[in-house]
């Protein structure tokens, strides 16, 4: 119960914030032009789910069946992509890099993420994997669940990766 108290204090703190914050951005001063729709940037943009097709990952760069479905493209100025990648069981990356680094969210399934030197580690939903700048690596299934993640990636001169060797099935275990 205690606990409890402590959230409901924590919630009602932020709901509080939150109140104050959108009286100041709600308020313009009086006779202001209100603001253009989408800003200076435009407008937003939804990219409605099934409007850009599966594609398979390619053999030279993946082992096993790997589907890519991408969720959106950078758009300048940001450099930012990212993809939903399903690994079925045994699938994986090869090894490879990623000149700016890359974010990998874990949506489904269980998974292994391995840096070059390091352990083999289990990733699962709602986990977190940053991979820095130029760090050899790879991520995929485990050899008997699939594993979906979505890939936020930063582009270098239109480059996401740098491709290496395959995960040998002697790498790929644990
Ligand atoms: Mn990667």
């Amino acid at each position: 119960m205690k606990r409890l108290a402590a959230l409901a204090i924590v919630a009602s703190a932020l709901a509080s914030a939150s109140v104050h914050a959108n009286q100041t951005d709600a308020s313009p001063a009086p006779g202001a032009a209100p603001s253009a729709p989408g800003g200076a940037g435009g407008a937003l943009r939804i990219t409605r789910v099934g409007s850009l097709p599966s594609t398979k990952g390619a053999a030279d760069y993946f082992t096993g069946s790997v589907r890519v479905d991408p969720l959106f493209p950078a758009t300048a100025p940001s450099r930012t992509s990212g993809g939903n990648v399903t690994f079925e069981p045994g699938a994986r990356t090869a090894w490879h890099t990623h000149p700016l680094g890359q974010t990998l969210v874990v949506a489904a399934g269980l998974g292994w993420v391995q840096q070059w030197g390091g352990p083999v580690e289990e990733i699962r939903p709602g986990d977190v994997v940053w991979i820095p700048p130029g760090v050899k690596h790879w991520h995929g299934a485990t050899p008997t669940t699939g594993m979906a993640h979505v890939a936020i990636t930063d582009h270098l001169d239109g480059r996401v990766a740098e491709w290496m060797e395959k995960v040998t099935d002697e790498q790929y275990r644990r």
